[in-house]
C-alpha cells in the first residue's frame, strides 16, 4: 500500500517527556511462558534508552520490549552508524549505512552472521542477517539439511514418524524483510535494532527467541528505491520550507508493483528474496509496509483467499495474527489489528512466496510519516473508528514519529518471534504437512499435471513460461517417449431443448484422450513447490456475486493464456508414469537447418523476432503479407526472409531465441514489404512511471533498443520524425486524466521539483531520466508536436489512459470513447478475435488471443468525422417498433397501403458503420475509406470474454475494438483497450506492439477498403 502526502512541515523534535507504563507486570501468561519484560538484571543503555523515551510521543506507542536498549560493553549499537538511535528524527540511512552496521554486529558478536543475497538492477547489494545463538550459526548446515528433508517429504519417503524426529532437532527459519516500499521508510532503523536486541539481550524472552530459532533479516528490498528515498528526504531537510519531489522512480522500472511481482519473478528483488526463502527453507515470509495506523497485521486479511493455498496456512494466518494482536493489546498499545480490507486471492505480493512454497506469509502494515520527521497526524474517520476486529482502533489525531513505527514494528516482530518459538514444533510439522500435502495433491484434490506440449508453435514463449516456473523452484520433467492422457469430459452447460437432446444426453459422452509427443513438458503435481505451479497455470473465477466488491489486486493472472502458449491441465494420474526426465536448463528448439542463400523464419507472434531485427541490424529483412509454403513447409504472414544472409551469423543470433530458419529455394511469390528496425522514442510523464516500467523491462530483456524520453522532451522537440519512426506511450497509470498528461504537476505556485543528480542526491537519477522540474506535462507544444509528429508519417502507439488521451485531443478520428456503467473487469484476462489478419500488427496470430484488460477503455467506431460512435449497452434491442401482429410481422398504418422499410447498412460493433445515402450526400465529415480506423482485434463475445477473474457486465465491452490502427495524415495512431505488456505476465501480446514498431512504415499492408 501507498500513502502519498505532498504538504509537509518540519517538526518538533521531543514533543512531550513521558512517563512510561510499566505494562509486564499486568500482562497474564500462559503456563511456563515467559513475560515480555526486561530482566531486571540486564544492564541497560541510558542514554541510547533516554533517547527512545524522548522521541517517542506518548507512552502507550511503546511497550516494555522496546522502551530500553540493553547494553553491551563490546556490542555497538545502531547509534555507532546512525548518529543517533534508530528512529530518530531526522535520521534516515541509505542501505550502504544499514549494511555497514549488520557487519559491524557481525564482527563483534557470535550471534550474527551477514549473507549477500544478490544485486539489484542497478548494481546494489541485497543482504539477509541471520540472527541466533552461536550454536545454531555453526550448525547453519546441518540444520538446513534437515529442514531441507521437511521441505521435501519425498526425501524422507513422507514418513510421518522421521518428520517427528526431524522436527524435534530442527531450528526453524524466520525471515523478516523490510521496506520494498520505498516511501515506507522505517523499518531499516527498526531491523537494526531489532538484530542489536536479539543478539545482545539476555532477558530470557529474548534469550529463548535467540536459542531456539534463526531470524533472517533482509532490512532494505528495494536498495535502488531506498537510496533514493534517502536522497529525497535529505534534499527535504536542506530544503525546509520546500515542497519535495515525489518519489516518481524507486526501482529502475517500477515502484509499487515491486510488490506484484511475486508470479512472473521479473525483478531482481523478487528473485533474490525467493532464492533466499527457499535455499534457506524458511517458515515464513515477514514482509514490513507501512500505510495503516498504526499496525494492521494483514496476516489474517479478508476474503476470498486463494485457492490454491492450503487451508493448514489459511488456519495459522489467523493463529498468529489473532495472538499477535492480543499479544501487542496487552501492552495497552492502540491500533493493532489483523482482520482488514486486504484480500488474498492474488500471489503477487512479495510474502506470497511463502504461501506458495508451504511457508506462511506474514504483512505489517504500521505507520509511516513517508521520512523521518514528527509529524502531527490526523486519521479518517474510516481508520480510527471501532469495528469488531480493532476494539482498541487508533487515535483520531496524535503526533507521531519514526520512532513510534519503530517500537511497533520491534514489538509486533519480537512478540511474533516469541510466539512462534513456542510453537515452533507445531509450525514445523505444519511446514511438512503443508509439503506433504502439495506432494500427494495428484490423489488428493488433483491435478496431477500440466503439459506443454513440445511442438507448440510458441517454442520461445514456452521456453519463457518453464524459465518462470523454475525461478519460483518449480521441477520441470521431459517426457522421454510419446504419451497420452484421458482428459476429463466437460460438463454441457447447454439447456436439453427437446425429447432428442434429451436422449442424446443420457448416454454421457465418452472421455476423450489426447496424444502428446516425446519430449513434451510435463509440470508434475507431486513435487514440494506443487502449489505455485497451479496457481500459476490454473484458471481462475472470481463471481460477481463475491461479498468481496473491491478486489485488492488482480482477479486473473493464468499464464498459458497470457503467454499464448498452450498448458493442458491432466487430471489422469498414468501421467506421473509416463517415462520422463528433469530438465534443468530450458532450451526452445532453434537453429539453421541447411544450407541456402534465403532463410525463412516462421512468424508465430513470438517476441524473440524483433530480437533478431535488432540484432541483425544490417541484414536485410523481408515480411511476407500472405502466407506461403516452401520446402514442404507451411509459413504464416509475417514470416522474416532473410536473403544473402551469412549463415554462422545468423545460426549465432537465433540460437537463444527459440527461432528456427529453414532455407528456402526461392524467394516466395507473394508480396513482401522490409522489415526494418525503426528508431523507437520510448515516453513518459513525471505523474508516474510504474505502468511503462514494465514495458521497458520487457523492451530491455527482448533487446529492442529506444530513446526513453519524457513529455516534457516532447514538447520541446519540434520535428520529431527527424529523430523517430515510432513513439511508444505506454499506459500512465491510475487512469490518469488526459489533462493531467497535458498539464503536468500544478506549477502556478510553489517550488519546481527537481529530479537530478546532485551532490545532494547523489542517487536520484540512477539510469532513468532527469528534469529541473518535475512540474511541467506535455503541454500544447507537446500536441502539436505529436500531432505533426504523425501527420508526417510517425505510428504514435497508446495504451489504455493514454489511447483516451490521444482520442480526447483529436490524435486519431473515427474513434471515441464510451465511459462503462455497469462494467466491472478488474485485472482479468479476457478473450480477443483476430478481426484482421492481413494487417502487421497481427501477424502471427491466431483467430483467438487472450489478453490483460483492467476496465479498459470502450472503443467504438465511426465512418463520421467527430461523430461519436455507435455504442451498444447490454444485449441488442429488437428492432420493431410497437403495432400489430407477431414479432416477425410488418405493421400497417390504417388507410394506407403498406411500405415497405428500407434495409440500414448493419455492422458489426467492432465495424465501421456503413454510410447511408442520407449521410453520404454532401457530407464533408464522411472518413474516407481508406482514412477509416482499421481494427486488429476486437473483444470476444459477452459469453466468452471471461477467461480467468472478474468479469461483471461484460456486455459493455464485448465486441468492441481492442486494438485498432488509425491512419492519420501520413501515419498511424495504433490504439490499446488491453494493456499488452504487464508485469512480466503478457508475452503472448508483446508482439502487439513488436510488430508496430517492426512494420512501422508498411502498416498499411494487406488493408482491405471499403467501397464507400
Ligand atoms: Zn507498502
Amino acid at each position: 500500500m501507498i500513502r502519498t502526502r505532498n504538504a509537509h512541515a518540519h517538526f518538533l523534535r521531543g514533543f512531550a517527556l513521558l512517563l512510561f507504563l510499566a505494562a509486564s507486570s499486568a500482562v497474564a501468561l500462559a503456563d511456563g511462558e515467559t513475560a515480555p519484560a526486561r530482566d531486571p538484571k540486564q544492564p541497560v543503555d541510558d542514554a541510547y534508552t533516554a533517547k527512545i523515551h524522548k522521541y517517542t510521543t506518548q507512552p502507550f506507542f511503546t511497550s516494555p520490549l522496546v522502551d530500553y536498549l540493553p547494553a553491551s560493553k563490546t556490542v555497538p549499537t545502531p547509534e555507532a552508524v546512525l548518529g543517533d538511535v534508530a528512529g530518530a528524527p531526522g535520521i534516515l540511512p541509505y542501505a550502504e549505512d544499514v549494511y555497514k552496521y549488520m557487519r559491524l554486529l557481525e564482527k563483534a558478536s557470535p550471534r550474527v552472521k551477514v549473507f549477500s543475497i544478490g544485486k539489484t538492477e542497478e548494481g546494489r547489494e541485497m543482504i539477509a542477517v541471520a540472527v541466533s545463538s552461536p550454536e545454531n550459526l555453526k550448525n547453519l548446515d546441518e540444520n538446513r539439511a534437515r529442514l531441507a528433508k521437511l521441505a521435501d517429504p519425498r526425501t524422507i519417503k513422507l514418513d510421518d514418524a522421521e518428520a517427528d524426529r526431524i522436527v524435534a532437532q530442527s531450528v526453524p527459519v524466520y525471515y523478516i524483510t523490510g521496506t520494498i516500499h520505498s516511501p515506507e521508510t522505517g523499518a531499516p532503523t527498526a531491523l537494526m535494532e531489532l538484530a542489536y536486541r536479539l543478539a545482545v539481550d539476555e532477558s530470557p524472552y529474548i534469550r529463548e527467541i535467540r536459542d531456539g530459532m534463526i531470524t533472517l533479516i533482509t532490512p532494505v528490498v528495494e536498495v535502488d528505491g531506498r537510496d533514493r528515498m534517502v536522497d529525497i528526504y535529505r534534499w527535504h531537510l536542506s530544503h525546509p520550507k520546500d515542497f519535495y519531489p515525489p518519489l516518481i522512480y524507486w526501482g529502475k522500472y517500477v515502484a509499487h508493483d515491486n510488490n506484484r511481482d511475486a508470479m512472473g519473478v521479473t525483478l531482481k528483488l523478487t528473485e533474490n528474496v525467493l532464492n533466499t526463502y527457499v535455499g534457506w527453507k524458511a517458515q515464513v515470509l515477514h514482509d514490513l509496509h507501512e500505510s495503516v495506523p498504526y499496525l494492521y497485521d494483514n496476516t489474517a486479511g479478508d476474503g476470498p483467499f486463494n485457492a490454491w493455498v492450503d487451508p493448514i496456512l489459511t488456519d495459522e494466518w489467523e493463529m498468529i495474527g489473532w495472538r499477535n494482536v492480543s499479544d501487542m493489546t496487552k501492552f495497552g498499545m492502540p491500533g493493532v489489528f489483523t482482520h482488514g480490507v486486504f484480500d488474498t486471492w492474488s500471489p503477487g505480493y512479495l510474502m506470497f512466496i511463502a504461501a506458495m512454497h508451504n511457508g506462511i506469509s506474514r504483512l505489517y502494515e504500521t505507520f509511516g510519516n513517508g521520512g523521518a520527521d514528527t509529524l502531527p497526524r490526523t486519521l479518517d474517520p474510516e481508520e480510527y473508528a471501532r469495528t469488531w476486529y480493532k476494539q482498541n482502533p487508533p487515535l483520531p489525531k496524535t503526533l507521531w514519529s519514526q520512532r513510534d513505527n519503530n517500537n511497533y514494528e520491534q514489538t509486533g516482530l519480537l512478540t511474533s518471534l516469541h510466539y512462534f518459538n513456542e510453537n515452533k514444533r507445531l509450525f514445523l510439522k505444519n511446514f511438512y504437512l503443508k509439503a506433504k500435502r502439495s506432494v500427494t495433491k495428484p490423489s488428493a484434490e488433483g491435478p496431477s499435471a500440466y503439459v506443454l506440449p513440445v511442438d507448440d508453435p510458441r517454442s520461445g514463449s514456452q521456453a519463457e513460461l518453464l524459465r518462470v516456473l523454475q525461478k519460483q523452484a518449480v521441477e520441470v520433467s521431459r517426457a522421454t517417449s510419446a504419451f497420452s492422457v484421458t482428459l476429463p469430459v466437460k460438463k454441457s452447460t447447454k439447456p436439453k431443448k427437446d425429447a432428442k437432446d434429451a436422449k442424446e444426453s443420457a448416454a454421457p459422452p465418452a472421455p476423450t484422450t489426447r496424444e502428446f509427443p516425446a519430449g513434451s513438458y510435463i509440470i508434475r503435481m507431486d513435487q514440494p513447490y506443487s502449489r505455485i505451479a497451479d496457481a500459476l497455470l490454473d484458471y481462475q473465477y472470481w463471481s460477481p456475486d463475491d461479498p468481496q466488491k473491491t478486489p485488492y489486486d488482480d482477479t486473473g493472472w493464468t499464464f498459458g493464456e497470457l503467454f499464448g502458449v498452450q498448458v493442458t491441465r491432466v487430471t489422469d494420474t498414468k501421467v506421473l508414469d509416463v517415462a520422463m526426465e528433469r530438465v534443468k536448463e530450458i532450451h526452445a528448439p532453434a537453429g539453421v537447418t541447411g544450407e541456402g542463400t534465403i532463410y525463412a523464419i516462421n512468424n508465430n507472434a513470438e517476441p524473440s523476432l524483433a530480437t533478431l531485427r535488432y540484432k541483425l541490424r544490417d541484414v536485410s529483412i523481408e515480411a511476407a503479407e500472405e502466407p506461403f509454403e516452401s520446402a514442404g513447409k507451411k509459413f504464416g504472414r509475417g514470416s522474416f526472409l532473410i536473403r544473402n544472409a551469412n549463415r554462422s551469423q545468423l545460426k549465432d543470433a537465433i540460437s537463444d531465441l527459440g527461432l528456427q530458419a529453414t532455407p528456402v529455394s526461392a524467394m516466395p511469390s507473394v508480396k513482401t514489404h522490409p522489415v526494418r528496425a525503426a528508431r523507437v522514442a520510448f515516453v513518459h510523464t513525471w505523474l508516474s512511471t510504474q505502468a511503462e516500467g514494465w514495458w521497458r523491462i520487457a523492451l530491455d530483456n527482448l533487446g529492442i533498443p529506444y530513446d526513453y524520453i519524457s513529455t516534457q522532451v516532447v514538447s520541446k522537440t519540434s520535428d520529431l520524425n527527424a529523430k523517430y519512426d515510432v513513439i511508444l506511450f505506454p499506459p500512465v497509470g491510475f487512469f490518469s486524466s488526459p489533462t493531467a498528461i497535458i498539464n503536468g504537476l500544478p506549477s502556478a505556485w510553489g517550488n519546481p521539483l527537481p529530479w537530478k543528480t546532485t551532490p545532494e542526491t547523489p542517487n536520484l537519477v540512477g539510469k532513468n531520466d532527469s528534469t529541473d522540474d518535475m512540474r511541467p506535462g506535455l503541454g500544447w507544444d507537446g500536441v502539436a508536436n505529436l500531432q505533426n509528429f504523425i501527420n508526417k508519417g510517425g505510428v504514435l502507439l497508446t495504451a489504455t489512459d493514454t489511447s483516451r488521451f490521444a482520442l480526447s485531443i483529436g490524435l486519431a478520428d473515427g474513434v471515441s470513447v464510451g465511459n462503462a456503467q455497469r462494467m466491472k473487469i478488474v485485472g482479468s484476462v479476457i478473450g480477443t478475435r483476430l478481426v484482421d489478419g492481413a494487417s502487421p500488427i497481427a501477424y502471427g496470430y491466431d483467430e483467438k488471443l487472450s489478453a490483460y484488460c483492467d476496465n479498459g477503455p470502450i472503443f467504438s467506431l465511426s465512418s463520421v468525422s467527430g461523430a461519436r460512435g455507435f455504442r451498444r449497452l447490454g444485449n441488442e434491442s429488437h428492432t420493431r417498433p410497437t403495432g400489430r401482429g407477431t414479432m416477425d410481422d410488418p405493421d400497417f398504418t390504417v388507410g394506407r397501403p403498406g411500405v415497405e422499410v428500407p434495409e440500414e447498412p448493419k455492422a458489426e460493433i467492432w465495424e465501421n458503420p456503413l454510410l447511408t445515402d442520407e449521410q453520404l450526400h454532401n457530407n464533408y465529415r464522411a472518413i474516407p475509406p481508406a482514412n477509416r480506423a482499421r481494427v486488429i482485434f476486437r473483444y470476444a463475445d459477452s459469453k466468452e470474454l471471461l477467461i480467468s477473474g472478474l468479469v461483471e457486465g461484460g456486455d459493455e465491452i464485448a465486441q468492441h475494438a481492442a486494438v485498432i490502427d488509425v491512419p492519420t495524415g501520413s501515419g498511424h495512431v495504433i490504439l490499446f483497450s488491453i494493456n499488452p505488456v504487464y508485469r512480466g505476465e503478457t508475452r503472448g501480446t508483446y508482439s502487439l506492439v513488436l510488430n508496430t514498431i517492426l512494420n512501422f512504415d508498411n502498416l498499411n499492408a494487406g488493408r482491405k477498403l471499403a467501397d464507400k
